[in-house]
Formats: structure tokens, sequence, C-alpha cells
């Protein structure tokens, strides 16, 4: 039997090694937590840091192909496995998603437009800031995560404190755009340049982290819709991408369509294609890594994914509480997964549920009950 690696034991990695096993593959996780998720449901764990190369060399041994689950996984320990076995994507592609500056540079070579930004790496690229990029973002350019590492300013001074608050660190300042609505496109990408593009996402953040997503997207033209996956496996292609990327754009008040940023595995937005298409982001991503056949993914059922935080185990005092699944789960069309968490704390990933109904309208409603349940918002 052949051997799949992932570097990263969230719930990601979980996810692709059930894609993986259900394929016939062995699987081998790397992470140095003794409860991750996916290592919990791997065959074996290789319970070490991402940069040890001994754990790494063990990976290597012990896997025919390795992928990655997580974003800011070392490009040096993806070049080590390279050496000896197949790893994709690529560490080069990894680390241009890592930095907003190499990303917004590669959108702009892939001839994707992107938000207007200058990368700000000192004061004196403060001072030359272009006035039309206030009021902006300041972001910083590695690292940044479900908003964190993002400042809002209206003026100079603001930038220049935001900065300064940043340490130093090298950032990108974007314009502040007038957002309609956000939206996301998974695609894989096999070895021998295949791309298929899953359908388009439509996606509501609360607080800077996804919480509901909706397929098909009830707000974007079909025009948009189109650009998106176009553009989407454009990004893929000029990077020689191979695995599955997740690629965020902006619809804007006037209707334009910008790119935002991109995710070098699969993605919270994409979790609705457990239950709603006849191939997973998870399975696409077992099959490019494998150098499988990628079919066109198909969207079975209109779904609205939502997305369960750890806030949901704790009541309105702060004592922990299990949420009403039972309830939830007496709903036709509701699909709980869990990722086996061991603790909930408020803002951590702890699952989603897929709701799925005939038409996006029965969806919407269904999801919609579930959330009461839930104690959510029903702002979508
Ligand atoms: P993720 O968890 O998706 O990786 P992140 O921390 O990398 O998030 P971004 O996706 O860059 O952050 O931004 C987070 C959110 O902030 C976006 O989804 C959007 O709602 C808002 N945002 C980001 N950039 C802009 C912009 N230029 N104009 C307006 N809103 C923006
Ligand atoms: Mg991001
Ligand atoms: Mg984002």
């Amino acid at each position: 039997v052949a051997t799949l690696g992932v570097m990263g034991g969230g719930q990601l990695g979980r996810m692709f090694v059930q894609a993986a096993q259900s394929l016939g593959y062995r699987t081998v996780v790397l992470d140095p937590d003794a409860e991750s998720p996916a290592g919990a449901v791997a065959h074996q764990q290789i319970r070490a840091d991402y940069l040890d190369p001994q754990g790494l060399a063990q990976l290597a041994e012990a896997c025919d192909a390795i992928t990655t689950e997580f974003e800011n996984v070392p490009a040096q320990a993806l070049a080590q496995l390279a050496a000896t076995r197949t790893v994709a994507p690529a560490g080069s592609a990894v680390a241009k998603c890592q930095d907003r500056a190499d990303e917004k540079a590669h959108f702009k070579a892939s001839g994707v437009e992107c938000a207007p930004y200058a990368v700000i790496r000192s004061e004196a690229d403060l001072a030359a800031v272009d006035a039309s990029l206030l009021p902006g973002i300041l972001k910083t350019a590695r690292m940044g995560y479900d908003g964190k590492g993002q400042a809002r300013v209206r003026d100079r001074a603001e930038l220049a404190a935001a900065f300064a608050a940043m340490k130093g660190v090298p950032c990108v300042l974007e314009q502040l755009l007038p957002l309609q609505l956000e939206l996301s496109v998974i695609v894989a990408r096999g070895a021998d340049g295949q791309v298929v593009e899953f359908p388009v996402q439509q996606n509501l953040h609360r607080d800077g982290i996804l919480a509901v997503t909706e397929v098909p997207a009830p707000s974007v033209p079909a025009d948009v819709q189109a650009k998106a996956r176009a553009s989407a496996a454009r990004i893929a292609t000029e990077l020689g991408y191979v695995g599955v990327l997740c690629v965020e754009f902006f619809l804007l008040t006037d209707g334009r369509l910008l790119v935002n940023e991109m995710a070098p595995r699969p993605h919270n937005s994409g979790h609705y294609t457990l239950d709603a298409c006849d191939i997973t982001q998870f399975e696409a991503q077992v099959r490019a890594l494998a150098c499988l056949p990628l079919n066109t993914p198909r969207l079975h059922s209109p779904v609205v994914m939502l997305n369960l935080l750890g806030d949901l185990w704790f009541d309105a005092d702060g004592e922990e509480r299990s949420p009403a699944w039972a309830q939830v789960l007496a709903i036709p069309g509701t699909h709980l997964h869990l990722y086996g968490k061991t603790s909930a704390r408020p803002g951590r990933k702890m699952g989603h549920l897929n709701v799925t109904a005939a038409t996006p309208e029965l969806a919407a409603a269904a999801a919609r009950q579930a959330a009461v349940l839930l104690g959510l918002p029903t702002d979508w």
C-alpha cells in the first residue's frame, strides 16, 4: 500500500487523512502535538517539530508523497522532504503564499487585479506611501490569519503608529476597499498541468473569522463567478502549482472583482464540498498528490456551511456546555463535522455544519433554523 504524509495535524490534516484512507492509502502525520486532530485518525503520527531534521527524515522514510495542511510550514522543511520524495505543493509555491508582498506580485504577474498596495519595510517606505492608499489596512507580510496582524489606518499618523506597533516587521498597506461581499474559489491542479475548479463560494466573516459559506453563491453574478474561477485557475497555473489552492476574492460595491489572498491547501470555505459535491476538496488534494485523475467537481446539492467556533461550547456565564446537536441533527439535511479537538476556546475552529437541501432557499432556511438552535446570528 502506498503511504501519503501530511505536515501538520490540525483539522485540515485530519480531513485529508480521512480522504486518503478512503482511497486506500496508509497515512502519516507529522505534528508535535500528542492530541492533534489528524494524529488521532492517521495510521501513524510522528511527534516532532516541523524543522526537526530527524522527524522529517522519518516522515520521508515512511511516505511516498507528502503534502501540507498549514501555510506556514517552513519552506526549508519542504525542501528537505523534496530531496527524496514527491512533495506537493512545492516549497517555492508555499513560500509565495506565506508572504503578502510576494503573493501580490504573483497576482500581478498572473494578470489578476488585487487591491492597490505598497510594501512597507522602513520609515522611508512609510513616507513614500501614496495618499490614495489611505484610508487603508496595514497587514504584516507574514504569519497573519483570521484578521490577526492587521490594523485599519485612516491617515499617515495612524499608519506610522500602526507600523511601529508591528515592531518594524515587513508589512503591506492596502487601500481600504468598499466591499459588496467576499467569495473564494478552490482549484486543484495536477502534476500534468490539468486544473479543475470547484464552484464559487460566497463567504461571510465575523470578527475576521469565516462564519458562513453559501454555494451556489447567491449574490455573485454568473459572469463574475466565471471570472473568479478563471482567475484562480490562472494563478495556480502561473505558479506551476500542484495540489489544492484556495483563492479569496472581493466583489466591490461597483461590481469589480479583486483577488485578496490565497492559501496553498484546502480551505475552511471549501468544507461545503464534503456534503455537496461529488468530489471533496480533500479527495482532490489526495488525487493531485497521488497523481490520480482530477475530475471536475459537480455540486449536487445547494448548501450552507456554518463554522462552529469554540464560543458555542460556553453559555452566557462562561460555563462549559455541549451544543444542542440532537436538535440540530433533527433538521433534515444537516451534516455535522467535529474535528475531535479536546478543548474548546472562544474563536477556536471546533467543527462545521453543512446544511444541504433541494433548493438554495430551503438550505438557507434550514441553516437559519440550525443557527437559532445553536445561538448563532442569522445575519446572512
Ligand atoms: P485568513 O484567515 O482568511 O487567512 P487573513 O488574516 O489573512 O485572513 P485577509 O483575508 O487579508 O486576512 O483579511 C481579513 C478580512 O479583512 C477580509 O476577509 C476582509 O473582510 C477584510 N479586508 C482585508 N483586506 C481588505 C481591504 N483591502 N479592504 C477592505 N476589507 C479588507
Ligand atoms: Mg490569510
Ligand atoms: Mg483571508
